[in-house]
Protein backbone atom coordinates (compact mmCIF):
# COMPACT_ATOMS: atom_id res chain seq x y z
CA UNK A 1 0.00 0.00 0.00
CA UNK A 2 2.87 2.84 1.11
CA UNK A 3 6.19 1.60 0.56
CA UNK A 4 9.59 3.11 0.73
CA UNK A 5 12.44 1.94 -0.98
CA UNK A 6 16.04 3.38 -0.44
CA UNK A 7 15.10 6.43 1.04
CA UNK A 8 18.20 8.98 1.97
CA UNK A 9 17.54 12.10 2.86
CA UNK A 10 20.53 15.16 3.74
CA UNK A 11 20.45 18.36 5.30
CA UNK A 12 23.19 21.44 5.11
CA UNK A 13 23.94 22.56 8.47
CA UNK A 14 25.07 26.51 9.59
CA UNK A 15 28.67 25.25 8.56
CA UNK A 16 27.77 24.58 5.42
CA UNK A 17 28.60 20.25 6.25
CA UNK A 18 26.33 17.71 4.76
CA UNK A 19 24.19 15.71 7.41
CA UNK A 20 23.20 12.15 6.61
CA UNK A 21 19.76 12.43 8.55
CA UNK A 22 17.95 9.37 6.62
CA UNK A 23 19.95 6.19 5.05
CA UNK A 24 18.35 3.34 3.74
CA UNK A 25 14.89 3.46 4.82
CA UNK A 26 13.33 0.39 3.25
CA UNK A 27 9.63 0.41 4.56
CA UNK A 28 6.41 -1.33 3.70
CA UNK A 29 2.78 -0.25 4.89
CA UNK A 30 -0.41 -2.49 4.65
CA UNK A 31 -3.52 -0.80 4.29
CA UNK A 32 -5.58 -0.17 7.19
CA UNK A 33 -2.32 -0.86 9.10
CA UNK A 34 -1.68 1.27 12.46
CA UNK A 35 2.54 1.75 12.69
CA UNK A 36 4.37 3.30 15.19
CA UNK A 37 8.08 5.08 15.01
CA UNK A 38 10.16 5.21 17.63
CA UNK A 39 13.43 6.90 18.34
CA UNK A 40 15.82 9.13 20.28
CA UNK A 41 15.28 12.65 19.51
CA UNK A 42 17.16 13.80 15.90
CA UNK A 43 16.88 10.60 14.80
CA UNK A 44 14.90 11.67 12.09
CA UNK A 45 11.02 10.67 12.74
CA UNK A 46 9.93 14.17 11.49
CA UNK A 47 11.99 13.88 8.70
CA UNK A 48 10.37 11.02 7.47
CA UNK A 49 7.04 11.58 7.86
CA UNK A 50 7.71 14.93 6.51
CA UNK A 51 8.33 12.90 3.54
CA UNK A 52 5.81 10.80 3.32
CA UNK A 53 3.59 13.61 3.31
CA UNK A 54 5.12 14.76 0.51
CA UNK A 55 6.66 18.33 2.51
CA UNK A 56 9.98 17.45 1.59
CA UNK A 57 11.58 15.47 -1.06
CA UNK A 58 14.10 12.07 -0.80
CA UNK A 59 17.84 12.82 -2.57
CA UNK A 60 17.64 9.10 -2.92
CA UNK A 61 14.96 6.60 -3.43
CA UNK A 62 10.98 6.33 -4.01
CA UNK A 63 8.26 6.89 -2.38
CA UNK A 64 4.77 5.31 -3.64
CA UNK A 65 1.48 5.41 -2.09
CA UNK A 66 -1.00 2.61 -4.37
CA UNK A 67 2.06 2.51 -7.04
CA UNK A 68 1.72 6.70 -7.38
CA UNK A 69 5.18 8.36 -6.55
CA UNK A 70 4.88 10.77 -3.81
CA UNK A 71 6.20 14.19 -5.06
CA UNK A 72 3.85 17.26 -3.18
CA UNK A 73 1.47 17.57 -0.27
CA UNK A 74 -2.23 16.65 -0.53
CA UNK A 75 -4.59 15.85 1.86
CA UNK A 76 -4.16 12.32 0.61
CA UNK A 77 -1.39 12.21 3.27
CA UNK A 78 -2.80 14.66 6.29
CA UNK A 79 -0.17 15.53 9.12
CA UNK A 80 -1.65 15.89 12.77
CA UNK A 81 0.93 17.67 14.67
CA UNK A 82 2.24 18.34 19.18
CA UNK A 83 -0.15 21.72 18.30
CA UNK A 84 -3.12 21.54 17.09
CA UNK A 85 -2.81 24.42 14.81
CA UNK A 86 -6.19 25.30 14.63
CA UNK A 87 -7.29 28.37 13.16
CA UNK A 88 -8.40 30.51 16.16
CA UNK A 89 -10.88 32.99 14.38
CA UNK A 90 -12.53 29.71 13.08
CA UNK A 91 -15.04 27.33 15.27
CA UNK A 92 -14.51 24.10 15.60
CA UNK A 93 -17.05 23.04 12.64
CA UNK A 94 -15.55 25.70 10.36
CA UNK A 95 -11.78 24.56 11.39
CA UNK A 96 -13.11 21.15 10.35
CA UNK A 97 -14.77 22.34 7.34
CA UNK A 98 -12.12 24.00 5.78
CA UNK A 99 -10.71 21.93 3.88
CA UNK A 100 -13.50 20.91 2.28
CA UNK A 101 -14.74 23.74 1.42
CA UNK A 102 -11.53 24.54 -0.28
CA UNK A 103 -11.57 21.87 -2.69
CA UNK A 104 -14.85 23.26 -3.63
CA UNK A 105 -17.18 21.20 -1.76
CA UNK A 106 -20.56 22.56 -1.04
CA UNK A 107 -21.14 23.53 2.65
CA UNK A 108 -23.94 21.42 3.00
CA UNK A 109 -21.80 18.53 2.47
CA UNK A 110 -19.13 19.58 3.80
CA UNK A 111 -21.00 20.54 7.31
CA UNK A 112 -22.54 16.62 7.27
CA UNK A 113 -19.37 15.11 6.92
CA UNK A 114 -17.68 17.79 9.68
CA UNK A 115 -20.38 16.39 11.95
CA UNK A 116 -19.94 12.69 11.53
CA UNK A 117 -15.81 13.20 12.60
CA UNK A 118 -16.82 15.14 15.63
CA UNK A 119 -19.32 12.22 16.79
CA UNK A 120 -16.23 10.24 16.35
CA UNK A 121 -14.08 12.71 18.58
CA UNK A 122 -17.20 12.93 21.15
CA UNK A 123 -16.63 16.62 20.48
CA UNK A 124 -20.46 17.49 18.61
CA UNK A 125 -21.70 19.90 21.35
CA UNK A 126 -18.73 21.91 20.72
CA UNK A 127 -19.49 22.70 17.33
CA UNK A 128 -19.66 26.20 17.83
CA UNK A 129 -16.61 27.08 20.25
CA UNK A 130 -13.77 28.30 19.56
CA UNK A 131 -10.33 26.81 19.51
CA UNK A 132 -9.25 29.16 23.26
CA UNK A 133 -12.10 27.97 24.82
CA UNK A 134 -11.04 24.14 24.54
CA UNK A 135 -8.79 21.99 26.43
CA UNK A 136 -5.35 20.72 24.83
CA UNK A 137 -7.00 17.16 24.40
CA UNK A 138 -9.89 18.35 23.29
CA UNK A 139 -7.79 20.70 20.70
CA UNK A 140 -6.04 17.54 19.38
CA UNK A 141 -9.21 15.97 19.16
CA UNK A 142 -10.36 18.83 16.73
CA UNK A 143 -7.60 18.34 14.65
CA UNK A 144 -7.87 14.84 14.62
CA UNK A 145 -11.32 15.30 13.56
CA UNK A 146 -9.57 18.06 10.77
CA UNK A 147 -7.62 15.18 9.39
CA UNK A 148 -10.17 12.34 9.16
CA UNK A 149 -12.65 14.75 7.16
CA UNK A 150 -10.39 14.86 4.32
CA UNK A 151 -10.43 10.62 4.50
CA UNK A 152 -7.14 10.50 4.17
CA UNK A 153 -5.40 7.50 2.50
CA UNK A 154 -2.69 7.93 5.63
CA UNK A 155 -3.19 9.72 8.54
CA UNK A 156 0.56 10.75 9.90
CA UNK A 157 1.00 11.96 13.41
CA UNK A 158 3.82 13.82 15.00
CA UNK A 159 3.86 13.26 18.72
CA UNK A 160 -0.03 14.18 18.56
CA UNK A 161 -0.51 14.05 21.79
CA UNK A 162 3.42 14.08 23.87
CA UNK A 163 1.86 18.00 25.00
CA UNK A 164 -1.07 16.44 27.48
CA UNK A 165 -1.02 15.09 30.56
CA UNK A 166 -1.24 11.44 31.29
CA UNK A 167 -4.82 11.03 31.98
CA UNK A 168 -5.67 12.46 28.45
CA UNK A 169 -3.52 10.68 26.41
CA UNK A 170 -4.76 7.40 27.88
CA UNK A 171 -8.74 8.61 26.77
CA UNK A 172 -6.88 9.64 23.26
CA UNK A 173 -5.05 6.37 23.18
CA UNK A 174 -8.44 4.48 23.01
CA UNK A 175 -10.64 7.20 21.54
CA UNK A 176 -7.62 6.86 18.58
CA UNK A 177 -7.71 3.34 18.66
CA UNK A 178 -12.19 3.18 18.47
CA UNK A 179 -11.80 5.89 15.65
CA UNK A 180 -8.71 3.52 13.65
CA UNK A 181 -11.20 0.37 13.81
CA UNK A 182 -14.41 2.61 12.71
CA UNK A 183 -12.70 4.46 9.98
CA UNK A 184 -9.97 1.09 8.89
CA UNK A 185 -7.55 4.47 8.08
CA UNK A 186 -4.10 3.56 7.57
CA UNK A 187 -1.69 5.57 10.24
CA UNK A 188 1.50 6.29 10.95
CA UNK A 189 2.12 7.89 14.37
CA UNK A 190 5.89 8.69 15.64
CA UNK A 191 6.57 9.11 19.31
CA UNK A 192 9.47 9.13 21.91
CA UNK A 193 7.59 7.17 24.22
CA UNK A 194 7.91 3.26 23.45
CA UNK A 195 5.05 2.18 26.01
CA UNK A 196 2.33 4.55 23.52
CA UNK A 197 4.03 2.99 20.65
CA UNK A 198 3.17 -0.45 22.20
CA UNK A 199 -0.58 0.80 23.27
CA UNK A 200 -1.12 1.83 20.09
CA UNK A 201 0.26 -0.12 17.19
CA UNK A 202 0.52 -3.57 15.20
CA UNK A 203 4.38 -2.68 14.02
CA UNK A 204 6.36 -0.72 15.47
CA UNK A 205 9.61 0.72 13.77
CA UNK A 206 12.38 1.27 15.97
CA UNK A 207 15.09 4.20 14.21
CA UNK A 208 18.58 4.67 15.44
CA UNK A 209 20.27 7.86 15.08
CA UNK A 210 23.24 9.20 13.34
CA UNK A 211 22.21 8.26 10.79
CA UNK A 212 18.75 7.98 10.88
CA UNK A 213 18.30 4.03 10.14
CA UNK A 214 15.39 1.54 10.92
CA UNK A 215 17.40 -0.70 13.82
CA UNK A 216 14.54 -3.08 14.13
CA UNK A 217 10.97 -3.94 13.29
CA UNK A 218 8.74 -4.51 16.09
CA UNK A 219 5.02 -6.63 16.08
CA UNK A 220 3.12 -6.22 18.70
CA UNK A 221 1.54 -9.76 19.30
CA UNK A 222 -1.39 -8.41 21.66
CA UNK A 223 -5.03 -7.90 21.07
CA UNK A 224 -5.40 -4.08 21.33
CA UNK A 225 -8.96 -4.74 23.61
CA UNK A 226 -8.34 -4.37 27.09
CA UNK A 227 -4.90 -2.83 26.67
CA UNK A 228 -5.67 -0.15 28.82
CA UNK A 229 -5.30 -0.26 32.73
CA UNK A 230 -8.52 -0.73 34.32
CA UNK A 231 -7.91 2.90 36.39
CA UNK A 232 -7.86 5.02 33.32
CA UNK A 233 -11.60 6.23 33.09
CA UNK A 234 -13.29 7.14 30.06
CA UNK A 235 -14.61 11.00 30.36
CA UNK A 236 -16.23 12.01 26.80
CA UNK A 237 -17.89 15.50 26.46
CA UNK A 238 -21.27 14.07 25.96
P1 LIG B 1 12.51 14.73 17.81
O1 LIG B 1 12.21 13.43 18.47
O2 LIG B 1 13.30 15.63 18.69
O3 LIG B 1 11.31 15.38 17.22
P2 LIG B 1 13.23 13.68 15.23
O4 LIG B 1 13.56 12.24 15.31
O5 LIG B 1 11.87 14.04 14.77
O6 LIG B 1 13.52 14.37 16.62
P3 LIG B 1 14.10 15.30 13.02
O7 LIG B 1 13.33 16.49 13.40
O8 LIG B 1 13.59 14.48 11.89
O9 LIG B 1 14.30 14.34 14.27
O10 LIG B 1 15.58 15.76 12.72
C1 LIG B 1 16.62 14.87 12.34
C2 LIG B 1 17.90 15.65 12.11
O11 LIG B 1 17.75 16.46 10.95
C3 LIG B 1 18.29 16.60 13.23
O12 LIG B 1 19.67 16.55 13.37
C4 LIG B 1 17.83 17.96 12.74
O13 LIG B 1 18.64 18.96 13.25
C5 LIG B 1 18.00 17.82 11.23
N1 LIG B 1 17.04 18.62 10.47
C6 LIG B 1 15.70 18.41 10.44
N2 LIG B 1 15.08 19.27 9.62
C7 LIG B 1 16.04 20.07 9.11
C8 LIG B 1 16.06 21.15 8.18
N3 LIG B 1 14.94 21.58 7.60
N4 LIG B 1 17.25 21.72 7.89
C9 LIG B 1 18.39 21.27 8.46
N5 LIG B 1 18.46 20.24 9.32
C10 LIG B 1 17.31 19.64 9.66
MG1 LIG C 1 10.29 15.18 15.59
Amino acid sequence: YLSLQGIEKNFTNKQNERLLVLDSIDLQVEKGEFVSVVGPSGCGKSTLLYLIAGLDQPDKGKIEVLGKRIEKPSPERVVVFQESGLFPWLTVLENVTYGLLLKKMSKQEAEERARKVLKMVHLSRYEDSYPHQLSGGMKQRVAIARALVMEPEVLLMDEPFSALDEQTRMVLHRELLEIWRQTKVTIIFVTHNIREAVQLSEKIVVMATRPGRIKELINVPVTKDGIMPDSVTLHTEQ
